[in-house]
């Protein structure tokens, strides 16, 4: 009879997707796996991590092949219709939740908000803040709800294009988003997970800087005083992003490098 030894020996897949997979088909941790590698296995489990297996060698993502991929600490679940958490959006939270601090009762805004990361992660890191999340895909927003009540975090989700999802929202202390920044053709489309993603939540069809554009020439409208907006970017638009908050009337610009050293987020005060 086969083992997880047996089975794995031979497989083209890096030794971690490996017991990922084992882990998951087994239900099991990672610490089973190693002394129990040569116990009989069940012949529908070998056929599962092989068919897992295929789906991973085939270019299909992890976090789709899970269903979940870990953010700011906590498990999301992640389906094909939303875009998989990554760690350099961490930075935007982080950002976000230090801009909270100290704050009284403060609102906050996500826009796109995808698996619900951003929203729910602010929601969770600030039990004060009142947060609203918007997306214009109702699947999105499926999975975001979902992750919501299982995270036991506080959100409000709304349908539509970035704002147009509000309605008598006014007077947000905070906005957030991580909208779709890579232009159309980037050749990092073709690449990789981002092949899997849903292609609305990656690129705006133009320039990379739509969305973007889009989000700051809005944020007037629905920051109080003093509000802030900051939002993830590509590794070479923080200098236009910058640009367009200025001239929409923002001030106090950062821009905050990721774990690779990159200008990841930029932001600013609307006054
Ligand atoms: N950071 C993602 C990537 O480069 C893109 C995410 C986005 O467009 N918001 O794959």
């Amino acid at each position: 009879m086969d083992n997880v030894r047996s089975v794995s020996q031979g497989s083209p897949l890096p030794r971690l997707e490996q017991q990922m997979l084992w882990q998951y088909v087994l239900q099991v941790p990672r610490a089973w796996l190693i002394a129990h590698d040569t116990d009989p296995l069940a012949p529908a489990a070998a056929a599962e991590f092989l068919k897992l297996q295929a789906r991973r060698l085939a270019g299909t993502p992890m976090a789709y092949i899970l269903g979940q991929r870990e953010f700011m600490g906590h498990e999301f679940q992640v389906s094909p219709a939303v875009l998989i958490p990554r760690p350099e959006t961490e930075l935007l939270v982080e950002t976000g939740l230090g801009y909270l601090k100290g704050r009284v009762a403060p609102r906050v805004l996500d826009l796109g908000t995808g698996s619900g990361a951003i929203a729910i992660s602010v929601a969770l890191g600030c039990p004060e803040a009142t947060v609203v999340a918007t997306d214009f895909s109702p699947d999105a927003l499926a999975v975001a709800g979902a992750n919501a009540q299982r995270l036991d975090a506080r959100v409000e989700f709304l349908c539509g294009s970035w704002y147009h999802a509000l309605s008598d929202h006014k007077g947000f202390d905070l906005i957030v988003s991580n909208p779709p920044y890579i232009a159309a053709g980037d050749s990092h489309l073709q690449e990789g997970d981002v092949r899997f993603e849903p292609a609305s939540a990656l690129t705006d069809g133009e320039d990379g800087l739509a969305a973007l554009r889009s989000i700051i020439q809005g944020a007037s409208q629905w920051l109080k005083p003093q509000g802030a907006l900051y939002m993830e970017h590509g590794w070479d638009q923080a200098q236009a992003v910058r640009h367009l908050l200025e001239q929409a009337g923002f001030t106090r610009l950062v821009s905050l490098p990721d774990l690779a050293g990159i200008d990841r987020v930029t932001g600013g005060i609307y006054n």
